[in-house]
């Protein structure tokens, strides 16, 4: 299913979207080596409801926690724990709300203290490409000119992108057509209209595309076991330029 939003839904859709914003923002600020995850997901939890909001991720398909903690080799759907970050770990939250109706989600990959030269570039390089994805989320285009735009960013770089995992629609409901992939080729796929909602979201591993599920049931980790990052926004397909309805602003703002 995918549905064009009315200026209305789009409108509500940043609500939610200011509000993970700045849920992730504040779960960043205690993000330090010593802290459990399980500390982390309650900030996030308290602070949701505390605005009016409900955790858009609790519950759904059965998954039990508000955020989506995934330290290291984990590349998406980490569950919390009493494991206690360290320094040098990077560790990707994942973020969602319903709130009025509509669904927010985004993702950011945190640095834990000092990390790497790689592990740096490989967080630079995520979150470029998603950039680079964005760009072209324009009515017109096609979402294999969002695939392919992340999907060479990152393998220019020498790192890889996960395949089993993409972006996707949003609204009233958490996720909705179409997916996008985070590789593909250029002018393939499902054409671009002004008011479609996207969540874009490359997942790019260190080493190796192969990724395995652990017993839990949702968390992917990494088949070597090396790093993995994630950063994810919404955006609204406009006719001119993309409107980027979440951000990463509050969070970078902390960290100045
Ligand atoms: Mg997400
Ligand atoms: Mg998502």
């Amino acid at each position: 299913m995918i549905s064009v939003k009315t200026d209305e839904d789009i409108r509500l859709l940043r609500e939610n979207a200011l509000l993970v914003s700045k849920t992730l923002a504040e779960v960043g600020k205690s993000i330090r080596p010593g802290v459990t995850t399980l500390e982390l997901d309650k900030i996030a939890e308290t602070f949701i409801r505390d605005h009016g909001a409900e955790p858009g991720f609790k519950g759904y398909g059965g998954f039990p926690f508000t955020l989506c903690l995934s330290v290291n080799e984990i590349v998406v759907h980490g569950f919390a724990s009493e494991y206690r970050l360290r320094e040098g770990d990077i560790l990707s939250v994942d973020c969602g709300t319903r709130y009025k109706g509509f669904y927010g989600d985004s993702a950011y990959t945190f640095p834990v203290g000092e990390v790497s030269e790689e592990t740096k570039l490989l967080l630079r390089v995520t979150k470029e490409s998603l950039y680079k994805g964005i760009e072209k989320a324009v009515s017109g285009n096609r979402i294999g000119d969002i695939s392919y735009a992340v999907q060479e960013h990152v393998e220019k770089s020498g790192f890889s992108v996960v395949r089993e995992m993409v972006g996707h629609g949003i609204g009233r409901r958490l996720h909705e057509g179409p997916e996008v992939p985070n590789y593909g080729r250029r002018g393939s796929g499902k054409k671009l209209e002004d008011g479609y909602v996207l969540c874009i979201e490359p997942m790019v591993n260190a080493g190796t595309k192969h990724v395995f599920m652990l017993e839990d049931g949702w968390s992917l980790s990494t088949a070597d076991k090396r790093n993995s990052a994630h950063f994810e926004l919404m955006v609204a397909v406009r006719r001119e330029r993309p409107e980027i309805l979440s951000t990463f602003e509050f969070i970078e703002q902390n960290s100045i």
